[in-house]
């Protein structure tokens, strides 16, 4: 007993002089201007320092091949291509499109890689912000579609139907790059793990357990994700989600808008119109297991109001939308 007491008071001397060193797990935390937005990659561990610079190196590199408005991008020759005519494509840029074309077509329409021509007349972020007027809008539709892109597997080439069909992976690109990025800090190591990437946020493993928490037991603990409340300051929560393994992303019509004659005009659009969806909700919020999953449903979810089309319950662990009022409509 008398030398459980020794232990004890060692213990709690040793823990006071050597503070949040023995107590709380070596971690690293890198952010980064990526793929539009800013990008926070949080790992636990030893080997967390490389894991964390190889992941950002890899999103990087998805930023590159990703970016449609890049000359040298995959996209970009994508876009320029003529009709008719085959674009071979990396294994990345296949794989997203194979799965954003299968979305398209689950969602019924609502999820849809082919806006671009629609998403450049209005400028969203640029200095050339405008409502586009009613005629363009209407040239524009006429060549989105995912109809109007082929993929061939046998090739791995992407053919489009007509000209001028143009394609926007901005509502993907995020989720996947945040796959890619899990992935490499698992293939490097680490157990535990934060991923912010503008709204798509990945978690594995839990939060490490302090020295205290392994030393008496405790249980395997959740990550806290906040979710922003839309059109507060940046960082004023409406709700914080406990996750330890997953993906949790949000769409909102807060995070890129301009405001003309006293109406915001923001960047998640109708696909059947051309114009901002407009349903009621200020911010659609989705938990699945996979990233890229997510991010579209996120998109494919505000676009729709809320209402998940019958297809694409299978691949929602959970969700919920943020309406007008700033109330959380559980679904
Ligand atoms: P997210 O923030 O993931 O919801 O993605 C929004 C971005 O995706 C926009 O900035 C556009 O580039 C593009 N986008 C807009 N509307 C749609 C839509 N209905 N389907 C797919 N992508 C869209
Ligand atoms: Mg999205």
């Amino acid at each position: 007993m008398k030398r459980f007491k020794w232990a004890a008071i060692l213990l709690v001397l040793f823990l006071l002089l050597f503070g949040n060193a023995a107590v709380e797990p070596y971690s690293v935390s890198k952010t980064e201007f990526l793929l539009d937005t800013l990008v926070t990659v949080t790992a636990y561990g030893k080997n967390a320092e490389k894991a964390t610079e190889s992941a950002l190196s890899r999103i990087r590199e998805i930023d590159r091949d990703f970016d449609a408005y890049s000359e040298t991008s995959e996209i970009f020759a994508i876009n320029s291509a003529p009709k008719n005519t085959p674009v071979p494509l990396s294994d990345d840029v296949f794989f997203v499109l194979q799965t954003a074309l299968e979305f398209s077509r689950l969602s019924g329409g609502a999820f849809d890689i082919t806006l671009f021509p629609v998403t450049k007349l209005w400028g969203f972020g640029s200095e050339n912000e405008r409502v586009p007027e009613d005629r363009e809008l209407y040239e524009a539709l006429k060549v989105t579609g995912a109809d109007k892109l082929i993929l061939d597997p046998s090739t791995q080439t992407v053919t489009k139907t007509e000209d001028g069909v143009q394609i926007d992976l901005g509502a993907v690109a995020k989720g996947y790059a945040s796959d890619e990025a899990v992935r490499v800090l698992k293939e490097n190591g680490v157990r535990h793990a934060y991923l912010d990437l503008g709204g798509n946020v990945a978690v594995f493993g839990g939060k490490p357990q302090t020295l205290l928490q392994r030393l008496f037991g405790a249980k395997k603990q959740d990550f806290s994700i906040g979710i922003q409340k839309p059109d507060a300051p940046r960082g004023e929560l409406i709700d914080v989600i406990k996750l330890s393994d997953g993906f949790i992303v949000t769409s909102g019509n807060y995070e890129r808008y301009f405001e003309e004659d006293g109406r915001r005009f923001h960047h998640i659009l109708n696909p059947k119109t051309g114009m901002p969806a407009e349903t009621g909700i200020s911010a659609a919020v989705v938990t699945t297991q996979n990233g890229m999953v997510a991010d579209i449903l996120s998109t494919a979810l505000f676009v729709t109001g809320g209402e998940l089309p019958e297809p694409l319950a299978p691949y929602v662990d959970s969700y919920f939308v943020i309406d007008n009022t700033q109330t959380i409509l559980q679904k």
